[in-house]
């Protein structure tokens, strides 16, 4: 599948263009460089703000129809029966960062048994570290044999709850957006 566009996307300041799966006229959708659980997404503005409400009428209206859409798709395709929805608005909110985003999370029923039940969710949302940032800029010019996990697209490693897990490196992130952009591409056939 070609790239989905040729502009440079970037969510804050990282450049994610690669990681991106679906576009709408003012949202974007992207793979997380360190999900949750298996399917942890994040929609998007195009514009870079940090706060929902420095969003326009028309930004809420695209960015909500596409947490719809992409929420429709990642329970389809992780097989969930459920979902998280959030925006962390703001540093005091646990947001890292500063620029709009919704986290996409499919769950299942007990998948976070063994580390403090359902709700905990949000404290591991909370606990995202600010440390990303040295992550990223280190995998430019990195070493990706540090974090292949070696396995094929649609088999993405399940996440444990522990802080520590290592951020994903670019491949793995890219084929699993050519993978989410095949599936938008199936439900758009369905749902228009
Ligand atoms: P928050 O703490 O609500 O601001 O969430 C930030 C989210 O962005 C977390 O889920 C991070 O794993 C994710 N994240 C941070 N940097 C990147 C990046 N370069 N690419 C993809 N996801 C990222």
């Amino acid at each position: 599948m070609p790239p989905l566009t040729k502009d440079v996307i970037k969510f804050g300041h990282f450049i994610v263009t690669s990681q991106v799966f679906h576009l709408s006229p003012l949202s974007f959708a992207l793979v997380n460089i360190k999900p949750l659980l298996p399917g942890h997404v994040l929609v998007s503005p195009r514009r870079i703000v940090p706060r929902f409400n420095d969003l326009s009428i028309d930004e809420v209206q695209d960015l909500f129809l596409t947490v719809q859409r992409v929420s429709r798709m990642v329970e389809r395709v992780f097989k969930a029966t459920s979902l998280n929805i959030a925006i962390q608005d703001g540093v005091d909110a646990g947001q890292s960062v500063p620029h709009v985003h919704a986290h996409i999370i499919p769950r299942k029923r007990a998948d976070l048994e063994g580390f403090g039940g359902t709700d905990a969710i949000y404290s591991m949302m909370e606990g995202e570290d600010g440390d990303l940032d040295r992550h990223f800029n280190e995998r430019s010019g990195s070493d990706p044999s540090t974090t292949t996990n070696g396995q094929g697209r649609g088999k993405f490693p399940a996440v444990d709850a522990d802080e520590s897990r290592t951020p994903r490196n670019e491949e793995e992130m890219e084929r699993e957006a050519q993978w989410l952009a095949e599936e938008m591409a199936k439900d758009e056939k369905e749902y228009g």
